[in-house]
Protein backbone atom coordinates (compact mmCIF):
# COMPACT_ATOMS: atom_id res chain seq x y z
CA UNK A 1 0.00 0.00 0.00
CA UNK A 2 1.09 3.59 -0.66
CA UNK A 3 2.39 5.36 2.42
CA UNK A 4 -0.64 7.88 2.69
CA UNK A 5 1.03 10.57 4.52
CA UNK A 6 -0.64 10.88 8.06
CA UNK A 7 -4.04 11.25 6.13
CA UNK A 8 -6.11 8.10 7.36
CA UNK A 9 -9.41 7.17 6.73
CA UNK A 10 -12.29 7.75 9.61
CA UNK A 11 -12.98 4.00 11.28
CA UNK A 12 -16.01 3.14 13.15
CA UNK A 13 -15.78 0.73 16.06
CA UNK A 14 -12.03 0.67 16.52
CA UNK A 15 -12.26 0.47 20.41
CA UNK A 16 -14.15 -2.91 20.61
CA UNK A 17 -11.75 -4.12 17.67
CA UNK A 18 -9.31 -6.98 19.07
CA UNK A 19 -6.11 -6.14 19.65
CA UNK A 20 -4.85 -7.96 16.69
CA UNK A 21 -7.15 -6.09 14.56
CA UNK A 22 -6.19 -2.91 15.72
CA UNK A 23 -2.84 -3.62 14.67
CA UNK A 24 -3.28 -4.79 11.18
CA UNK A 25 -5.29 -1.41 10.73
CA UNK A 26 -3.16 1.01 12.32
CA UNK A 27 0.09 -0.37 10.45
CA UNK A 28 -1.41 -0.35 7.26
CA UNK A 29 -0.20 3.23 6.97
CA UNK A 30 2.92 2.45 7.38
CA UNK A 31 5.70 1.89 4.37
CA UNK A 32 6.54 -1.50 5.48
CA UNK A 33 3.83 -2.83 7.51
CA UNK A 34 5.66 -5.95 8.73
CA UNK A 35 8.18 -4.20 9.92
CA UNK A 36 6.14 -1.89 11.49
CA UNK A 37 4.06 -4.45 13.09
CA UNK A 38 7.77 -6.16 14.34
CA UNK A 39 8.58 -2.91 16.17
CA UNK A 40 5.03 -3.16 18.49
CA UNK A 41 5.69 -7.14 18.47
CA UNK A 42 9.22 -6.31 19.96
CA UNK A 43 7.78 -3.70 22.48
CA UNK A 44 5.23 -6.03 23.59
CA UNK A 45 6.06 -8.39 26.86
CA UNK A 46 6.59 -12.20 25.91
CA UNK A 47 4.83 -12.55 29.18
CA UNK A 48 1.02 -12.25 28.20
CA UNK A 49 -0.33 -12.02 31.66
CA UNK A 50 2.30 -8.71 32.04
CA UNK A 51 1.28 -7.74 28.61
CA UNK A 52 -2.84 -7.64 29.29
CA UNK A 53 -2.12 -5.72 32.82
CA UNK A 54 -0.77 -3.17 30.89
CA UNK A 55 -2.89 -3.28 28.21
CA UNK A 56 -5.65 -2.73 30.52
CA UNK A 57 -4.48 0.54 31.75
CA UNK A 58 -5.53 2.62 28.79
CA UNK A 59 -7.95 1.90 25.45
CA UNK A 60 -6.79 0.72 22.07
CA UNK A 61 -2.95 -0.37 23.57
CA UNK A 62 -0.68 -1.58 20.95
CA UNK A 63 2.42 -1.85 22.72
CA UNK A 64 4.53 -0.75 25.33
CA UNK A 65 6.36 2.37 25.17
CA UNK A 66 9.89 2.43 27.28
CA UNK A 67 11.23 5.46 29.24
CA UNK A 68 14.71 4.44 31.35
CA UNK A 69 14.52 3.99 34.46
CA UNK A 70 17.45 5.16 36.12
CA UNK A 71 18.09 5.35 40.00
CA UNK A 72 20.53 8.19 42.00
CA UNK A 73 21.97 7.15 45.31
CA UNK A 74 23.44 8.63 47.87
CA UNK A 75 20.50 11.04 48.85
CA UNK A 76 20.90 12.36 52.75
CA UNK A 77 17.32 13.60 53.33
CA UNK A 78 16.49 14.54 56.62
CA UNK A 79 19.65 12.17 58.24
CA UNK A 80 18.25 9.21 56.10
CA UNK A 81 20.04 7.97 53.30
CA UNK A 82 17.94 6.78 50.46
CA UNK A 83 18.66 5.79 46.27
CA UNK A 84 15.84 7.81 44.17
CA UNK A 85 14.15 6.12 41.13
CA UNK A 86 14.07 7.78 38.20
CA UNK A 87 11.71 7.11 34.78
CA UNK A 88 13.28 9.92 32.31
CA UNK A 89 14.83 9.61 28.37
CA UNK A 90 16.85 12.82 29.04
CA UNK A 91 20.39 11.80 29.05
CA UNK A 92 22.02 14.38 31.67
CA UNK A 93 19.26 13.70 34.27
CA UNK A 94 20.30 10.98 36.40
CA UNK A 95 23.82 11.38 36.30
CA UNK A 96 23.12 15.58 37.87
CA UNK A 97 20.84 13.88 40.26
CA UNK A 98 23.38 11.16 41.57
CA UNK A 99 25.87 14.13 41.60
CA UNK A 100 24.19 16.97 43.73
CA UNK A 101 23.48 14.02 45.76
CA UNK A 102 26.83 12.59 46.59
CA UNK A 103 28.26 16.81 46.56
CA UNK A 104 25.34 17.69 49.67
CA UNK A 105 25.72 14.07 51.31
CA UNK A 106 29.17 15.35 53.32
CA UNK A 107 27.88 19.10 53.72
CA UNK A 108 24.46 17.60 55.74
CA UNK A 109 22.38 16.49 53.03
CA UNK A 110 18.88 17.66 52.43
CA UNK A 111 16.13 19.14 54.82
CA UNK A 112 12.68 18.48 53.61
CA UNK A 113 9.51 19.22 55.48
CA UNK A 114 5.66 19.40 54.34
CA UNK A 115 4.08 22.98 54.70
CA UNK A 116 0.41 21.52 53.96
CA UNK A 117 -1.50 18.53 52.52
CA UNK A 118 -4.80 20.30 51.21
CA UNK A 119 -6.70 19.64 47.99
CA UNK A 120 -9.57 21.14 46.59
CA UNK A 121 -12.33 20.92 44.29
CA UNK A 122 -15.44 23.08 42.99
CA UNK A 123 -18.73 22.78 42.19
CA UNK A 124 -19.62 25.61 39.84
CA UNK A 125 -22.66 26.46 39.68
CA UNK A 126 -24.39 29.24 38.07
CA UNK A 127 -27.31 30.85 39.85
CA UNK A 128 -29.56 33.80 38.82
CA UNK A 129 -31.44 34.79 41.66
CA UNK A 130 -31.19 36.71 45.73
CA UNK A 131 -27.24 36.17 46.75
CA UNK A 132 -28.49 36.81 50.18
CA UNK A 133 -30.71 34.09 49.73
CA UNK A 134 -28.47 31.68 48.50
CA UNK A 135 -26.28 32.69 50.62
CA UNK A 136 -28.48 31.83 53.79
CA UNK A 137 -29.63 28.61 52.21
CA UNK A 138 -26.22 27.23 52.09
CA UNK A 139 -25.78 27.95 55.88
CA UNK A 140 -28.93 26.29 56.22
CA UNK A 141 -27.89 22.99 54.67
CA UNK A 142 -24.40 23.39 54.60
CA UNK A 143 -24.14 20.04 57.07
CA UNK A 144 -26.71 18.20 54.99
CA UNK A 145 -24.13 18.44 52.31
CA UNK A 146 -21.60 17.28 54.10
CA UNK A 147 -23.70 14.18 55.39
CA UNK A 148 -24.77 13.65 52.10
CA UNK A 149 -21.49 12.33 51.23
CA UNK A 150 -20.56 10.41 54.40
CA UNK A 151 -20.85 7.13 52.71
CA UNK A 152 -18.03 8.07 50.07
CA UNK A 153 -16.00 9.73 52.68
CA UNK A 154 -16.60 6.71 55.48
CA UNK A 155 -13.04 5.63 54.73
CA UNK A 156 -10.86 8.32 54.32
CA UNK A 157 -12.00 9.83 57.34
CA UNK A 158 -11.59 6.30 59.32
CA UNK A 159 -7.92 7.31 58.20
CA UNK A 160 -7.54 10.20 59.43
CA UNK A 161 -8.72 12.56 56.15
CA UNK A 162 -12.19 13.48 54.23
CA UNK A 163 -13.55 17.08 53.93
CA UNK A 164 -12.36 19.39 56.29
CA UNK A 165 -13.92 22.74 54.80
CA UNK A 166 -16.98 23.88 51.98
CA UNK A 167 -17.88 27.43 51.64
CA UNK A 168 -20.08 29.36 49.35
CA UNK A 169 -18.06 31.52 47.06
CA UNK A 170 -19.31 33.99 45.22
CA UNK A 171 -17.89 35.02 41.87
CA UNK A 172 -20.39 37.31 40.25
CA UNK A 173 -18.00 40.17 39.87
CA UNK A 174 -16.12 37.89 37.46
CA UNK A 175 -19.01 36.09 35.63
CA UNK A 176 -22.63 37.10 35.84
CA UNK A 177 -24.25 34.24 38.30
CA UNK A 178 -20.97 32.29 38.80
CA UNK A 179 -20.67 30.99 41.90
CA UNK A 180 -18.46 27.80 43.66
CA UNK A 181 -18.82 25.70 46.23
CA UNK A 182 -15.46 25.27 47.39
CA UNK A 183 -14.54 22.08 49.11
CA UNK A 184 -11.02 21.04 50.91
CA UNK A 185 -10.12 18.18 51.85
CA UNK A 186 -7.32 16.16 53.21
CA UNK A 187 -7.13 13.02 51.08
CA UNK A 188 -3.93 10.63 53.48
CA UNK A 189 -1.85 8.79 50.88
CA UNK A 190 -3.82 9.11 48.39
CA UNK A 191 -3.50 11.60 45.41
CA UNK A 192 -7.19 11.47 45.71
CA UNK A 193 -8.58 13.04 42.38
CA UNK A 194 -11.03 10.08 42.12
CA UNK A 195 -11.98 10.61 45.98
CA UNK A 196 -12.81 14.40 45.20
CA UNK A 197 -14.23 14.45 41.92
CA UNK A 198 -17.10 11.75 43.54
CA UNK A 199 -17.33 13.69 46.68
CA UNK A 200 -17.71 16.93 44.61
CA UNK A 201 -20.84 15.01 42.27
CA UNK A 202 -22.33 14.04 45.24
CA UNK A 203 -22.47 17.59 46.90
CA UNK A 204 -23.47 18.88 43.97
CA UNK A 205 -26.74 16.23 43.37
CA UNK A 206 -27.69 16.85 46.99
CA UNK A 207 -27.29 20.92 46.73
CA UNK A 208 -29.89 20.43 43.56
CA UNK A 209 -31.68 18.37 45.29
CA UNK A 210 -32.19 20.99 48.64
CA UNK A 211 -32.55 24.06 46.77
CA UNK A 212 -35.57 22.38 44.87
CA UNK A 213 -37.01 21.99 48.38
CA UNK A 214 -36.05 25.23 49.80
CA UNK A 215 -38.87 27.17 50.25
CA UNK A 216 -37.62 30.41 50.46
CA UNK A 217 -36.27 30.14 46.93
CA UNK A 218 -38.77 31.34 43.87
CA UNK A 219 -39.35 28.73 41.33
CA UNK A 220 -36.57 29.80 39.22
CA UNK A 221 -34.32 30.02 42.12
CA UNK A 222 -34.97 26.58 43.06
CA UNK A 223 -33.20 25.35 39.51
CA UNK A 224 -29.31 25.80 40.82
CA UNK A 225 -27.53 25.13 37.56
CA UNK A 226 -24.44 22.87 38.21
CA UNK A 227 -21.91 23.72 35.11
CA UNK A 228 -19.59 20.88 36.35
CA UNK A 229 -18.15 19.49 39.49
CA UNK A 230 -14.38 18.87 39.78
CA UNK A 231 -10.82 19.03 41.60
CA UNK A 232 -8.39 21.48 40.94
CA UNK A 233 -4.88 20.18 40.64
CA UNK A 234 -4.02 24.01 42.08
CA UNK A 235 -2.85 23.33 45.01
CA UNK A 236 -1.40 26.04 46.93
CA UNK A 237 -1.83 24.70 50.13
CA UNK A 238 -0.33 21.11 49.47
CA UNK A 239 3.51 22.51 49.46
CA UNK A 240 6.42 20.58 50.75
CA UNK A 241 9.59 22.38 51.53
CA UNK A 242 13.30 21.57 50.92
CA UNK A 243 16.32 22.87 50.80
CA UNK A 244 20.48 22.52 51.80
CA UNK A 245 22.91 24.88 53.20
CA UNK A 246 26.56 25.07 54.13
CA UNK A 247 29.16 27.35 54.75
CA UNK A 248 30.05 29.44 51.77
CA UNK A 249 33.94 28.71 51.95
CA UNK A 250 33.27 25.37 52.09
CA UNK A 251 31.46 25.19 48.75
CA UNK A 252 34.14 24.27 46.49
CA UNK A 253 38.48 23.44 46.84
CA UNK A 254 39.39 26.83 47.95
CA UNK A 255 37.47 29.51 50.21
CA UNK A 256 38.32 32.04 47.00
CA UNK A 257 36.19 29.92 44.02
CA UNK A 258 33.75 28.98 46.86
CA UNK A 259 32.97 32.69 47.48
CA UNK A 260 32.96 33.36 43.83
CA UNK A 261 31.03 30.79 42.52
CA UNK A 262 28.29 30.85 45.59
CA UNK A 263 27.89 35.10 44.71
CA UNK A 264 27.36 34.00 41.23
CA UNK A 265 24.54 31.10 41.60
CA UNK A 266 22.55 33.83 44.47
CA UNK A 267 22.51 36.12 41.23
CA UNK A 268 21.78 33.23 38.84
CA UNK A 269 18.38 32.54 40.73
CA UNK A 270 17.70 35.87 41.37
CA UNK A 271 18.06 36.58 37.76
CA UNK A 272 15.31 33.78 37.52
CA UNK A 273 13.36 35.14 39.59
CA UNK A 274 12.91 38.38 38.00
CA UNK A 275 12.70 37.01 34.29
CA UNK A 276 10.37 35.02 32.96
CA UNK A 277 12.58 33.73 29.93
CA UNK A 278 15.17 32.41 32.34
CA UNK A 279 12.41 31.43 35.36
CA UNK A 280 10.83 29.14 32.87
CA UNK A 281 14.24 27.50 31.65
CA UNK A 282 15.01 27.37 35.54
CA UNK A 283 11.86 25.50 36.78
CA UNK A 284 12.41 23.17 33.38
CA UNK A 285 15.51 22.19 35.19
CA UNK A 286 13.47 21.84 38.64
CA UNK A 287 11.03 19.52 36.76
CA UNK A 288 13.99 17.27 35.04
CA UNK A 289 14.41 15.73 38.52
CA UNK A 290 10.50 16.12 39.78
CA UNK A 291 8.89 14.35 36.60
CA UNK A 292 11.11 11.72 36.61
CA UNK A 293 9.99 10.49 40.49
CA UNK A 294 6.86 11.59 39.70
CA UNK A 295 6.52 8.77 36.66
CA UNK A 296 9.01 6.56 38.71
CA UNK A 297 6.17 6.80 41.50
CA UNK A 298 3.50 6.36 39.29
CA UNK A 299 2.03 9.54 39.81
CA UNK A 300 0.22 11.77 37.27
CA UNK A 301 2.88 14.29 35.67
CA UNK A 302 0.28 16.47 34.07
CA UNK A 303 -1.40 16.89 37.48
CA UNK A 304 1.92 18.29 38.98
CA UNK A 305 3.38 20.14 36.13
CA UNK A 306 -0.08 22.32 35.72
CA UNK A 307 -0.09 22.49 39.39
CA UNK A 308 3.73 23.77 39.93
CA UNK A 309 3.70 26.39 37.10
CA UNK A 310 1.03 27.85 38.45
CA UNK A 311 2.25 28.01 41.41
CA UNK A 312 5.21 29.79 39.91
CA UNK A 313 3.57 32.45 38.24
CA UNK A 314 1.23 32.93 42.20
CA UNK A 315 2.59 36.29 42.39
CA UNK A 316 1.17 37.72 38.94
CA UNK A 317 4.52 37.39 36.73
CA UNK A 318 6.36 33.41 36.36
CA UNK A 319 9.17 33.11 38.95
CA UNK A 320 11.77 30.38 39.66
CA UNK A 321 10.30 27.97 41.96
CA UNK A 322 13.75 27.91 44.16
CA UNK A 323 15.85 30.55 45.90
CA UNK A 324 19.12 30.89 47.02
CA UNK A 325 20.75 33.72 49.61
CA UNK A 326 23.99 33.88 51.39
CA UNK A 327 23.65 35.22 55.24
CA UNK A 328 26.42 35.47 57.62
CA UNK A 329 28.93 33.57 55.99
CA UNK A 330 26.32 30.67 55.20
CA UNK A 331 24.99 29.46 51.05
CA UNK A 332 21.01 28.72 51.42
CA UNK A 333 19.40 27.40 48.30
CA UNK A 334 15.67 26.01 49.03
CA UNK A 335 12.60 25.30 47.06
CA UNK A 336 9.08 24.95 47.94
CA UNK A 337 6.81 23.20 45.72
CA UNK A 338 2.97 22.55 45.58
CA UNK A 339 2.54 18.64 44.58
CA UNK A 340 -0.49 16.27 45.07
CA UNK A 341 1.21 12.77 44.45
CA UNK A 342 -0.06 9.45 46.73
CA UNK A 343 1.21 6.10 47.63
CA UNK A 344 -2.11 4.46 47.14
CA UNK A 345 -4.13 4.56 44.60
CA UNK A 346 -4.27 5.31 40.81
CA UNK A 347 -1.07 3.19 39.11
CA UNK A 348 0.99 2.82 42.39
CA UNK A 349 -0.03 -0.71 43.51
CA UNK A 350 -1.10 -1.95 39.82
CA UNK A 351 2.26 -1.23 37.62
CA UNK A 352 5.22 -3.61 38.47
CA UNK A 353 7.83 -0.95 38.02
CA UNK A 354 5.83 1.48 40.21
CA UNK A 355 5.67 -0.71 42.95
CA UNK A 356 9.65 -1.87 42.21
CA UNK A 357 9.79 1.57 42.46
CA UNK A 358 8.05 2.22 45.73
CA UNK A 359 10.12 -0.51 47.72
CA UNK A 360 13.34 1.33 46.38
CA UNK A 361 12.29 4.07 48.38
CA UNK A 362 11.08 1.88 51.71
CA UNK A 363 7.75 2.42 51.07
CA UNK A 364 7.09 5.93 51.45
CA UNK A 365 3.64 7.91 53.08
CA UNK A 366 2.38 10.43 50.49
CA UNK A 367 4.39 13.36 52.37
CA UNK A 368 7.47 11.29 52.35
CA UNK A 369 7.08 11.01 48.92
CA UNK A 370 6.62 14.38 48.12
CA UNK A 371 9.69 15.36 50.28
CA UNK A 372 11.46 12.96 48.10
CA UNK A 373 10.17 14.61 44.56
CA UNK A 374 11.01 18.26 45.88
CA UNK A 375 14.53 16.92 46.51
CA UNK A 376 15.18 15.18 43.54
CA UNK A 377 13.86 18.85 41.80
CA UNK A 378 16.39 20.68 44.06
CA UNK A 379 19.18 18.58 43.22
CA UNK A 380 18.85 18.89 39.56
CA UNK A 381 18.27 22.67 39.60
CA UNK A 382 21.52 23.06 41.93
CA UNK A 383 23.48 20.60 39.32
CA UNK A 384 21.93 22.98 36.33
CA UNK A 385 23.04 26.08 38.16
CA UNK A 386 26.17 24.81 39.30
CA UNK A 387 27.33 24.09 35.52
CA UNK A 388 25.94 27.49 34.24
CA UNK A 389 27.95 29.55 36.34
CA UNK A 390 30.84 27.29 36.36
CA UNK A 391 31.59 25.31 33.15
CA UNK A 392 28.12 25.88 31.15
CA UNK A 393 25.76 23.26 30.33
CA UNK A 394 27.23 21.67 27.47
CA UNK A 395 30.06 20.57 28.51
CA UNK A 396 28.13 17.91 30.90
CA UNK A 397 25.33 17.41 28.79
CA UNK A 398 27.06 16.97 25.77
CA UNK A 399 29.10 14.31 27.37
CA UNK A 400 25.95 12.21 28.37
CA UNK A 401 24.58 13.32 24.97
CA UNK A 402 27.94 11.54 23.41
CA UNK A 403 26.10 8.22 24.13
CA UNK A 404 23.57 9.34 22.19
CA UNK A 405 25.04 10.20 19.02
CA UNK A 406 27.38 7.34 18.91
CA UNK A 407 24.43 4.49 19.56
CA UNK A 408 22.75 6.73 16.42
CA UNK A 409 25.58 6.07 14.04
CA UNK A 410 25.88 2.53 15.68
CA UNK A 411 29.13 2.88 17.31
CA UNK A 412 30.86 -0.54 18.47
CA UNK A 413 31.92 -0.74 21.83
CA UNK A 414 35.55 -0.38 20.39
CA UNK A 415 34.66 2.54 18.79
CA UNK A 416 32.88 3.75 22.16
CA UNK A 417 35.49 3.81 23.73
CA UNK A 418 38.19 5.61 21.67
CA UNK A 419 34.99 7.93 20.84
CA UNK A 420 35.24 8.72 24.96
CA UNK A 421 38.51 8.92 25.73
CA UNK A 422 38.94 11.36 22.22
CA UNK A 423 36.58 13.52 23.75
CA UNK A 424 37.32 13.73 27.35
CA UNK A 425 39.31 16.95 25.90
CA UNK A 426 37.48 17.97 22.78
CA UNK A 427 34.25 19.42 22.14
CA UNK A 428 31.32 17.42 21.36
CA UNK A 429 28.84 17.62 18.43
CA UNK A 430 27.05 15.78 16.15
CA UNK A 431 29.54 16.73 13.40
CA UNK A 432 32.54 16.09 15.35
CA UNK A 433 31.52 12.55 16.88
CA UNK A 434 30.70 11.86 12.61
CA UNK A 435 34.02 12.87 11.39
CA UNK A 436 35.89 11.24 14.47
CA UNK A 437 34.04 7.80 13.60
CA UNK A 438 34.71 8.40 9.67
CA UNK A 439 38.28 8.58 10.70
CA UNK A 440 38.59 5.27 12.88
CA UNK A 441 36.15 3.84 10.15
CA UNK A 442 38.80 4.87 7.39
CA UNK A 443 42.12 3.35 9.32
P1 LIG B 1 -7.98 6.02 43.44
O1 LIG B 1 -9.23 6.32 42.71
O2 LIG B 1 -7.25 4.77 43.06
O3 LIG B 1 -8.33 6.03 44.98
C1 LIG B 1 -7.43 5.76 46.02
C2 LIG B 1 -7.97 4.61 46.83
O4 LIG B 1 -7.05 4.24 47.84
C3 LIG B 1 -9.26 4.98 47.52
O5 LIG B 1 -10.21 4.00 47.25
C4 LIG B 1 -8.89 4.96 49.01
O6 LIG B 1 -9.99 4.58 49.78
C5 LIG B 1 -7.77 3.95 49.01
N1 LIG B 1 -6.79 4.03 50.13
C6 LIG B 1 -6.21 2.95 50.72
N2 LIG B 1 -5.32 3.33 51.66
C7 LIG B 1 -5.34 4.67 51.69
C8 LIG B 1 -4.61 5.65 52.45
N3 LIG B 1 -3.71 5.31 53.36
N4 LIG B 1 -4.83 6.95 52.18
C9 LIG B 1 -5.70 7.32 51.24
N5 LIG B 1 -6.45 6.45 50.50
C10 LIG B 1 -6.25 5.13 50.71
O7 LIG B 1 -6.93 7.21 43.32
P2 LIG B 1 -7.09 8.73 43.60
O8 LIG B 1 -5.90 9.13 44.41
O9 LIG B 1 -8.44 9.13 44.12
O10 LIG B 1 -6.96 9.36 42.13
C11 LIG B 1 -5.71 9.33 41.46
C12 LIG B 1 -5.91 8.98 40.01
O11 LIG B 1 -6.87 9.86 39.42
C13 LIG B 1 -4.65 9.15 39.20
O12 LIG B 1 -4.47 7.98 38.41
C14 LIG B 1 -4.94 10.35 38.29
O13 LIG B 1 -4.25 10.25 37.07
C15 LIG B 1 -6.42 10.25 38.11
N6 LIG B 1 -7.16 11.48 37.77
C16 LIG B 1 -6.61 12.71 37.81
C17 LIG B 1 -7.36 13.83 37.50
C18 LIG B 1 -6.72 15.19 37.61
O14 LIG B 1 -5.65 15.31 38.17
N7 LIG B 1 -7.33 16.27 37.12
C19 LIG B 1 -8.70 13.69 37.16
C20 LIG B 1 -9.26 12.40 37.14
C21 LIG B 1 -8.49 11.30 37.46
Amino acid sequence: MERNKGNHKFVSGFSKKTKAAKIAWVTQHFAEQEAAQEVLNAYSHADTSRQNLHDDFIENAVANFYLPLGVAPNFLINNKVITIPMAIEESSVVAAAANAAKFWSTKGGFHARILGVEKVGHVHIIFDGDTAKLQHFFEAHKEDLIRSTEAITQNMRSRGGGITAVTLVDKTPLLAGYFQLDVRFNTQDAMGANFINSCLEQLAASLQELAKQYSPFSKAEKEIEVVMSILSNYVPNCLVEVSVSCPVNTLLETPEESTLFAEKFVQAVRIAEIEPYRAVTHNKGIMNGVDAVVIASGNDFRAVEAGVHAYAAKDGSYRSLSTATIKDGVFHFSLTLPLAVGTVGGLTKLHPMVKWSHELMGFPTAEELMQIIAVAGLAQNFAAVKSLVTTGIQQGHMKMHLLNILNQLKATAVEKKAAIDYFKTNPVSHHTVTALLENLRAK
